[in-house]
């Protein structure tokens, strides 16, 4: 059974415990609205919670290692950022709507100017511009505008709002100096988002360690592939099986944005260790066709907690195309044979030629009677038919892959009635 991890509990109760305090000072404290007051009270509601969604937001993307447990992997942590700081923008957009409906229909022409930062009183416009700062780099991740390497610059900037918010709701003091519970959390919450923000923003790349390779060895299996081996300037890293590290490539030409890769291979020997790498964008193509041996890498690592031991002996492996790193991990590295019983895997890719790694697995099938490989050629046989798996209810499954083809397959099993908390994934990104 999986292990269960309690991160988006925590985080969910941390988020919505500004209501219990809020109510503390309702209705002694909070500003006497003869006109309309539940709009008014319901929107004070709403944006401490989607200030406290938002705060907390900027932890979840700080890269803490140690919160990565607490959600079963650095692709789940992102997950929830991402649903944290949505709910984050729809709250904080309610929050003056709500205010302005109490004009409906009486000054209806007054709501749209609600919205803008043309208040008398500076801290209102310190909220306004907050919220247009929120919605436009908000719109900006929802509406993928961007290539990925300018937009992670763009959404840095998104904690230069949750500062102006935090200046908003301490200078509008809505029961905030009578109610120290609240004050103190909301203080709290603003430290640990701003903190994080900070950290990972400025302090990150100048304190957190980093280990320097060689590109040593480069091999092409086929055209979209490139097979990168590197050796250790000095200490090799350590890591688990099956886990990831981001890597830079510092060479004439190239950005020096860092990238996650899975280490697929590992010579304990020389401390050599190889990476498989799929051009899937502008970066992954631009390294495919330049990459030089002699280049130095700079990983930052290890994350991710994706591992057959976290599942019982009996199990299903999915991989879809360069989710089979991780796979590789496990045969090439450890010896999951000792651990599993019946364990049947799963290669899924769009062509043969995208198959390169087939030969290992058939090697492994000779080699432990209790493992069997199945290549799945989407344009021989179509997509994986789940109904077709064995036994498929009583295992433990694993899929590792692009977000698309694990959210079909999260549904099939869903579909089969295959028990939630036997299915362990990792997503191959973590938008
Ligand atoms: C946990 C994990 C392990 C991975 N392991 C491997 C592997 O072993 N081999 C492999 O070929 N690919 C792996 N990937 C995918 C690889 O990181 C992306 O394909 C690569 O970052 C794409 O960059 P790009 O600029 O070429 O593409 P873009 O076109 O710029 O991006 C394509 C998508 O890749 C993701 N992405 C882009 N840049 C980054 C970044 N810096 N950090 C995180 N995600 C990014 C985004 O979701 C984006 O939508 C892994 C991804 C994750 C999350």
């Amino acid at each position: 059974m999986q292990k269960r991890h309690y991160g988006p509990l925590v985080i969910t109760v941390l988020a919505i415990l500004v209501i219990p305090l809020w109510w503390l000072s309702f209705p002694e404290t909070t500003v006497q609205h003869n006109l309309k007051p539940i709009p008014v009270y319901l929107s004070q509601v709403i944006a401490l919670t989607g200030f406290a969604c938002f705060a907390l937001s900027f932890v979840l993307s700080a890269r803490i290692k140690k919160l990565e447990d607490f959600f079963g992997g650095l692709d789940r942590m992102y997950h929830a950022h991402h649903t944290l700081a949505l709910t984050a923008f729809i709250l904080l957009l309610l929050h003056p709507l709500l205010l302005a409906s109490r004009w409906i229909p009486e000054e209806s022409e007054r709501i749209l100017w609600y919205l803008f930062p043309v208040h008398r009183r500076i801290e209102i416009n310190i909220g306004s511009y907050a919220l247009w700062g929120m919605i436009v780099l908000t719109g900006i991740t929802l509406l993928k505008l961007l290539p990925y390497h300018i937009w992670k610059i763009t959404h840095k900037f998104l904690g230069v709002f949750l500062i102006l918010g935090m200046i908003h709701i301490i200078l509008l003091d809505h029961s905030f100096s009578s109610n120290i519970y609240l004050t103190g959390y909301i203080l709290i919450l603003s430290v640990a988002g701003a903190g994080s923000w900070f950290y990972k923003t400025v302090l990150f790349d100048f304190i957190i360690p980093k280990t320097t390779y060689d590109t040593h060895k480069l091999h092409k299996p086929y055209e979209e592939v490139l097979e990168i081996e590197l050796s250790p300037r000095d200490q090799p890293v350590q890591f688990k099986s099956g886990q990831f590290f981001f890597f830079s490539f510092l060479t004439p030409g190239m950005s020096r944005e860092a990238h996650p890769y899975t280490i697929c291979w590992h010579d304990a020997k020389s401390g050599n260790i190889k990476i498989m790498v799929k051009a899937l964008g502008d970066y992954t193509s631009r390294l495919n066709r330049t990459l030089k041996t002699g280049v130095p890498a700079v990983l930052e690592g290890p994350y991710g907690r994706f591992h057959y031991n976290s599942g019982k002996p009996d199990q299903i492996w999915i991989a879809g195309g360069v989710g089979v790193a991780p796979f590789l991990s496990w045969i090439n590295n450890t010896t999951p044979w000792e651990y599993l019983r019946h364990t049947d895997f799963y290669y899924c890719v769009d062509t043969l030629e995208e198959a390169v790694y087939a030969e290992q697995f058939r090697n492994a099938e000779i080699d432990n009677p209790d493992f069997r490989f199945h290549l799945v050629c989407a344009d021989e046989v179509g997509y994986l038919d789940v109904t077709r798996i064995p036994y498929v209810s009583r295992r433990d499954v694993f899929i590792c892959g692009p977000r698309a083809m694990r959210a079909y397959l999260l549904k099939e099993f869903k579909r089969l009635k295959v028990d939630r908390n036997k299915i362990h994934y990792e997503d191959f990104d973590f938008m």
